[in-house]
């Protein structure tokens, strides 16, 4: 399956997925020009809309481009009522086949009530929404601090290699908030200016992978005694550490 960034607004990314027998799809179309263009640009059609979650800047698309290619749109059954003409309704821990390709749907409480991310095994793929950000994770409008921490803990338990497509390119900003609060680590500064040297040339830092987020990511890191020993809160459960962390985060 071959997968294109499609930049949109100001930080999202619509990805693009065209399966080996070539279904094209688009994940998270929050605008539809850009795919239009995208589209028109590679001679392709669009088949399928795939969503993870309601949010404006990740359906905004879905009219236009279903007028203008008559395509489906298959998003989370608990989001039925907030995007609209959804025809394929996607269920927690189900498979669905995507002409040559498979993934699978994991529902992910916290950023909103119904978010699903999708896992493409056989590609190495993840399309996680606004769950998991690189070195960062999506905000608690619909959900706890501790519902999000089992959510990224799913994200977490994915073999190493797998490439995490994440719908915002926030790493610079989460990258500084790391090192607000993990100063000290050893990687820090060849990280930090990775990213920097990337996002000066405009250089997209994603797709991230399940083995660096896991080594670095803070919000994927609350039960790493490093860390908590770092933030002082050695007495404290792990989603109580996400918790303080997300706090910090939203309060910087
Ligand atoms: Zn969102
Ligand atoms: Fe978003």
């Amino acid at each position: 399956m071959k997968i294109s960034l499609i930049p949109a607004f100001d930080d999202n990314y619509i990805f693009h997925l065209l399966t080996e027998d070539g279904l094209s799809i688009v994940v998270d179309p929050g605008d539809a020009q850009p795919v239009i263009d995208y589209l028109d640009k590679e001679g392709l059609t669009l088949q399928i809309i795939l969503h993870t979650h309601h949010h404006w800047d990740h359906i905004n698309g879905d009219k236009k481009l279903q007028e203008k290619y008559n395509c489906e749109i298959w998003g989370p059954e608990h989001e039925i009522m907030r995007i609209p003409n959804m025809t394929v309704l996607l269920e927690d821990e189900q498979t669905y086949t995507l002409g040559a390709s498979q993934f699978k749907v994991m529902h992910t409480l916290g950023h909103t009530r119904g978010h699903i991310i999708l896992y493409f095994e056989k590609d190495n793929a993840l399309f996680c929404g606004d769950t998991l950000f690189s070195l960062g994770c999506g905000r608690l409008f619909e959900g706890t601090a501790e519902e999000m921490w089992l959510s990224v803990q799913k994200i977490r338990a994915l073999p190493n290699h797998t490439k995490i497509y994440c719908a915002h390119e926030y790493t610079q900003a989460n990258a500084s908030f790391w090192q607000s609060i993990e100063p000290n680590h050893p990687d820090m500064l060849h990280i930090l200016n990775d990213i920097k040297i990337k996002r000066k040339s405009n250089i997209a830092t994603i797709p991230s992978t399940v083995a660096f987020e896991k080594k670095y990511n803070p919000f994927l890191r609350a039960d790493d005694p490093t860390l908590i020993a770092t933030l002082q809160l050695q007495k404290k459960r792990p989603k109580d550490v996400f918790a303080h962390i997300r706090k910090l985060r939203d309060n910087m």
